[in-house]
């Protein structure tokens, strides 16, 4: 039997959460919880919302709607300076789960930071978090992405680059639930797995990604950079498209060559 799950979109209405430079938390929760939600449905796995839109919730509003349920992801994004997602579960769960959102993240090439729980000050059967504390039966995660305020801020406005990791909370969850993607979609799915990344420069130094990045827009080539870690160096590449065709990976090698950059295909 498959679990029914809930995805709670962190905060809302008069609560942003994290505010750095302009971009509210609640915002990207909220996309977040929508693109999991709606895949989980796409695969015929139970999920619904804590909330639909910027609005309101209380925490006992929000507990008493995902108690209802068996398995919720709340989703957030962090901040206080730090690089990558953080994973957060009861006190009373086994953490397996966890381990599997850590082993999508790095395949998929995004930072992971770590995975922990929290006990409440001097009181160590219970929770610290609420939406642990208050939840009843219902197994919560809390999934913090990444560091508004961090290093990782510029790739975070990629829109591709966000997505990608709901992707993995939605990997992690088809695992969980022993659901396999049918025989096109899981295509599909590999294909999104391994896009055939155009990269120009993979750079040691973060600061020439950079450079890389502006010379490219002068040249009319949107990109973004995406921290991998090779042989256990961390590296920075330079994204410019990723392409389920390998012919279309291709013509953009082309064209970056003709504009005189390097570029080759990766496909991780
Ligand atoms: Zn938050």
């Amino acid at each position: 039997m498959l679990s029914r799950w809930i995805q709670d979109a962190g905060h809302g209405g008069y609560d942003p959460g994290a505010v750095h430079l302009g971009q509210e938390e609640k915002v990207w929760n909220l996309e977040a919880a929508t693109y999991v939600n709606e895949r989980l449905n796409e695969m015929g796995i139970s999920s619904t919302l804590t909330r639909h839109q910027d609005t309101s919730l209380s925490n006992s509003e929000r507990t008493n709607i995902v108690k209802q349920y068996d398995k919720c992801i709340s989703h957030h994004f962090n901040a206080g300076g730090g690089r990558g997602a953080e994973f957060i579960h009861s006190i009373y769960a086994d953490g397996k789960f966890e381990s599997l959102l850590k082993e999508e993240f790095t395949k998929a090439g995004y930072p992971y930071r770590r995975t922990f729980t929290r006990t409440y000050p001097n009181r160590n059967h219970l929770d610290y978090y609420f939406m642990h504390r208050e939840t009843g039966q219902c197994r919560v995660t809390i999934v913090e992405y990444d560091f508004l305020d961090g290093p990782n801020r510029k790739q975070l406005n990629n829109e591709q680059y966000r997505l990608g990791m709901y992707e993995c909370v939605v990997q992690a969850i088809l695992r969980d639930e022993g659901v396999q993607e049918k025989k096109e979609e899981k295509d599909d799915d590999l294909i999104r797995e391994q896009m055939h990344r155009v990269v120009s420069g993979s750079f040691r130094n973060r600061e020439l990604a950079e450079n890389r990045k502006e010379q490219l827009a002068k040249n009319h080539f949107d990109s973004f950079i995406m921290p991998i870690e090779i042989n256990e160096h961390q590296f920075y590449r330079v994204v410019v498209g990723s392409f389920i065709k390998k012919e279309n990976a291709d013509k953009r090698v082309a064209q970056l060559k003709r504009a005189g950059f390097d570029a080759f295909i990766a496909l991780n």
